[in-house]
């Protein structure tokens, strides 16, 4: 299977599978490997990436499949963990001669005494409402056979709690830069744990005015790991960008 020799876990082959896809696009098989990590260990090192890239390339699902398949794997292994944590403690109370402690209720996001701000860990940015919802969608569709992978959309003229609302546990959230910083800036999100940074059509973004939206969002997402940009041009301005929010401005692919 062309897309599992890219490193991909078996859930999104499956997914890509289904949709139809046989074989990666050149911007695919160019970008996926080299957007992955070198292992899973605490110090596991990722490469920023310029990816230069025209829409119906399938640039998409060249950051989607890896930023999916590191959060997949970083899921799994807490999913793993807990149930070990978990089986642990059932055991200890059952040697005590105690009963098995009962399993805590989900909470429901949707009331208010248990909001929470949502902490995604991954953010992907474009430039137009159209697009972010397009890339979410494509999310969707891909993640259908991952276990506790929740994407979330957060674009100009939508209810605002509807999408706040399902923002709550949202561990990939595609954005506009506008109405992403207004969620900040209300509490609602903290980009603090954002470990994965996408500008999709980097070079519109800079079109519509949106240069200091990306360095504020640059700002807070401090604990980040790896950004990539996507564009169709590398215009002096992008290579600026590039330079301010990438290590070395990031490896050029294509
Ligand atoms: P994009 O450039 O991301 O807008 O993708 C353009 C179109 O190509 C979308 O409709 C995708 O579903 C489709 N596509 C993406 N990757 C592949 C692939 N590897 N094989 C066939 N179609 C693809």
């Amino acid at each position: 299977e062309a897309f599992a020799a890219l490193g991909l876990a078996p859930e999104l082959v499956q997914a890509v599978a289904d949709l139809g896809f046989s074989d990666p696009t050149p911007v695919q098989a160019a970008a996926i490997p080299k957007a992955m990590p070198d292992g899973l260990s605490d110090a596991r090192q990722y490469a920023d990436l310029m990816v230069s890239s025209q829409t119906g390339s399938g640039k998409t699902a060249a950051f989607l499949l890896p930023v999916l398949n590191t959060l997949l794997k970083l899921q799994n292994s807490k999913f793993e963990r807990e149930k070990a944590e978990w089986d642990a403690k059932v055991a200890a109370a059952l040697a005590n001669g105690e009963e098995a402690p009962k399993k805590p209720r989900r909470k429901n996001p949707l009331q208010s005494r248990h909001f929470q701000p949502a902490i995604p860990g991954a953010l992907i940015l474009c430039p137009t409402r159209e697009l972010a919802q397009q890339v979410a969608n494509d999310a969707i569709d891909l993640v259908r056979h991952c276990r506790g992978l929740r994407i979330a959309t957060v674009v100009g003229g939508m209810p605002y709690q509807l999408q706040v609302a399902k923002l709550q546990n949202a561990n990939l959230v595609v954005a506009t830069p506008g109405r992403l910083l207004d969620l900040e800036r209300s509490g609602q999100l903290k980009l603090n744990e954002v470990e994965f940074l996408v500008m999709d059509e980097a070079d519109r973004m800079l079109d519509l005015g949106f240069a200091d939206d990306l360095e504020a969002i640059h700002q807070l997402t401090g604990n980040r790991r790896q950004t990539m940009m996507f564009s169709a041009t590398f215009a002096p301005r992008i290579q600026d960008l590039a330079m301010r929010v990438m290590h070395e401005g990031g490896k050029h692919v294509q």
